[in-house]
């Protein structure tokens, strides 16, 4: 479903993406861990064309974008649809309802008549537990909903991949559980979904595939308990002594 190939992402003279490679199947979930400046946001930045590769590949499903040329402004919109961003903020619209929040890309961006959008938004929001605050502005709701909500916009724009940029460290502890569950359910029905998170217990329990990144390279990849239980590079167990 993502073909990433040899990406690189520099920023002036900073270089943090230094040639990513990365796979991930139809349906895989995979967690992506590691210190704070590794890259990680910048890669789901640059999965999701928010910011612009300045080389390499990137594949989702049978659309392609190749960054060692010319890459058309035409040709960005249509693959940012691929995707769906999930973030740490929530960065859902003060002024408009839940509701509203999850109606607009459809209804903006896709075309979708209000009351195809009004339908399908209803459907999202009990999907993430929500119907009954549709019509309830971000500022009345809780950290835990309003990032429900962000959910549920995402996924009205009927996404291939759903991102996810540390959706649940904004939030108090006790309102973690009740996104990272909609994100578990998101996962049993199949979703692919490439997720930054500091849970680690989560990333144990959700994930397919665990990667660490450092200094804007995956440095090891693999299944939950072998990256947590027996890391093969210091680099990946350093990190883990330090957070566990
Ligand atoms: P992580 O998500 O692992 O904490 P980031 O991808 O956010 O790492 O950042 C990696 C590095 O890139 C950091 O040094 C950060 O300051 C830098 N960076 C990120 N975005 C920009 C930007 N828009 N302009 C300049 N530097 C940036």
């Amino acid at each position: 479903m993502i073909n990433i190939k040899d990406l690189h992402k520099q920023f002036d003279q900073l270089k943090v993406l230094k040639g990513i490679n990365l796979e991930v199947k139809k349906g895989q979930v995979v967690v992506v861990i590691g210190p704070s400046g590794s890259g990680k946001t910048t890669l789901l930045r640059c999965i999701n064309v928010l910011e612009q590769p300045t080389s390499g590949l990137l594949a989702i499903g049978d659309k392609v974008l190749d960054f060692s040329q010319q890459v058309s402004k035409r040709q960005i919109p249509p693959f940012r649809r691929l995707t769906g961003m999930v973030f740490q903020n929530y960065n859902l619209f003060p002024h408009m309802t839940a509701l509203e929040n999850v109606m607009e890309g459809p209804v903006t961006v896709k075309g979708e008549s209000k009351e195809t959008a009004k339908e399908k938004g209803e459907l999202l929001l009990r999907k993430v537990g929500l119907a009954d605050k549709a019509g309830f502005y971000p500022y009345q709701l809780s950290g835990g909903q309003q990032q429900r909500v962000g959910i549920a916009r995402a996924l009205a724009m009927e996404p291939k991949v759903m991102l996810f940029d540390e959706p649940t460290s904004a939030l108090d502890p006790e309102l973690v559980g009740e996104v990272l569950k909609v994100m578990k359910d998101l996962a049993a029905e199949g979703m692919t979904m490439v997720i930054v998170t500091h849970e680690m217990r989560f990333a144990r329990e959700a994930a397919d595939e665990v990667i660490f990144m450092d200094g804007g390279i995956i440095v090891e990849r693999g299944k939950p308990e072998q990256i947590f239980s027996s890391p093969k590079e210091m680099r990946t167990s350093q990190f883990l002594n330090l957070i566990q």
